[in-house]
C-alpha cells in the first residue's frame, strides 16, 4: 500500500509539524494515523495516510451511509432526517448568494445526488462529480443526472459554473491546493464556492477528543478550523463572505463518537443530545464552535473590483 507523508504544512508550507494524537479508524480497520498539527498555523492533518489508489477499502462498507443510503439502525435514520432537513437550508443558501441566473452548478463529491436533485427542482443547470461508481450509477439512474468521476473535473473548461459545492467534501481530497486552484478557474469571476466542513474546534470536538468522530480517520485527511480554512482559501486569493454554522451535526457526531467509545446504553444516547445541545447553545453565542460550519467564497479579484468601482462612484 503507498503511503502518503505529510512533511510540509499545506496551507503555510511550514516543516514544524507536531504529532498531537494517534488517531484510530473506529469506522472499518482500526488501524491507526498520526494526527499532526502545524506549530506555524495551527493546521490539523492526519498523516502517513494511504493514497487515492489505495483509500478505497476504507470506504468499503454497506455502512458508509454517503455512498449506500442505508436507512439502518437510529444513527443511520437520524442522519436522513437532518440531511433532507439541510437540503431545503443548503438550496435557499446558494439561491441567496450566487449570481444572477441561470444558475449553473457543480457538486463535487455529490454521493447519490440528493441535493443535486433538489437543485434541478429549482430550474438550476446541474451536474455532479464522483469517485464512488455505485453511487454515481444510483444518482443517473434514479434521477437521470449527470455525475462523472474525478477525470472529469481535471478536464472541465474555465469559467463552466457560477456556483461550486463541496458538502464535506474538501476534507478527504488528497490534492488539496490544487483541488481548490481548478475549483478556481472551473468558477467564474462573478461565482460563488460552498463548502461544508466539519470543525475541529468546536464544542463536540473538544468534549470527545481523539473519539470525536469527524476525525474519521483516515478517510479525513485534513481537520479545518474557521482559522485554518481562512488562511488556505486567503492563500489561494479566495474571500470568506459567509459562514453558517451547522450546530445540529453534534448530535449525529456525538452518537457516533459514543458508538465508538462503547458506551452503556444510557450514555450512548443519552449524552450525545446532551452535548449536541451544549454545543448548540454555545454556537448560538460563538459560532466558531458549531459542530460543522458552511463556508461561501468568492474570488479577492471580483471583490478587489467592486471596492474600487464603489470607490469611484462614491461621491465622499
Ligand atoms: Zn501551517
Amino acid at each position: 500500500m503507498s503511503i502518503i507523508t505529510i512533511t510540509s504544512c499545506p496551507v503555510c508550507g511550514s516543516n514544524d509539524l507536531k504529532k498531537t494524537f494517534d488517531g484510530v479508524d473506529y469506522f472499518s480497520s482500526r488501524e491507526v494515523f498520526p494526527v499532526c498539527d502545524c506549530a506555524h498555523c495551527g493546521f490539523r492533518f492526519t498523516n502517513n495516510f494511504p493514497s487515492e489508489d489505495a483509500i478505497g477499502r476504507y470506504y468499503d462498507s454497506p455502512d458508509y451511509i454517503s455512498h449506500s443510503d442505508s436507512y439502518k439502525g437510529l444513527i443511520n435514520r437520524l442522519y436522513h432526517y437532518f440531511r433532507k432537513r439541510m437540503l431545503r437550508k443548503k438550496v435557499g443558501l446558494v439561491a441567496a448568494h450566487a449570481a444572477r441566473p441561470p444558475i449553473r452548478l457543480l457538486d463535487i463529491g455529490c454521493g447519490t445526488g440528493h441535493f443535486l436533485e433538489a437543485a434541478k427542482e429549482q430550474g438550476w443547470i446541474v451536474s455532479g462529480i464522483e469517485k464512488d461508481e455505485k453511487a454515481r450509477e444510483s444518482a443517473t439512474i434514479r434521477s437521470g443526472l449527470m455525475v462523472n468521476d474525478e477525470n472529469f473535473f481535471w478536464e472541465m473548461e474555465s469559467s463552466s459554473f457560477n456556483v461550486v459545492t463541496l458538502w464535506h467534501v474538501l476534507e478527504h481530497l488528497e490534492k488539496l491546493n490544487e483541488t481548490i486552484d481548478k475549483i478556481k478557474e472551473i468558477t467564474t469571476p462573478e461565482g460563488i464556492i460552498v463548502l461544508a466542513l466539519p470543525n475541529c474546534h468546536s464544542y463536540d470536538a473538544g468534549f470527545y477528543k481523539e473519539l470525536w468522530a469527524a476525525y474519521d480517520i483516515p478517510r479525513h485527511l485534513w481537520h479545518f478550523s474557521p482559522d485554518t480554512v481562512e488562511k488556505l482559501l486567503t492563500k489561494h486569493h479566495l474571500k470568506i463572505i459567509k459562514r453558517v454554522r451547522m450546530p445540529l451535526d453534534a448530535f449525529y457526531i456525538s452518537l457516533l463518537s459514543e458508538k465508538y467509545r462503547g458506551s452503556n446504553p444510557l450514555m450512548k444516547y443519552g449524552r450525545p443530545f446532551g452535548v449536541g445541545a451544549i454545543g448548540l447553545m454555545r454556537s448560538l453565542f460563538n459560532p466558531e464552535r458549531a459542530s460543522s460550519i458552511i463556508y461561501i467564497a468568492k474570488k479577492w479579484e471580483i471583490n478587489r473590483n467592486q471596492a474600487n468601482n464603489s470607490e469611484k462612484t462614491c461621491p465622499s
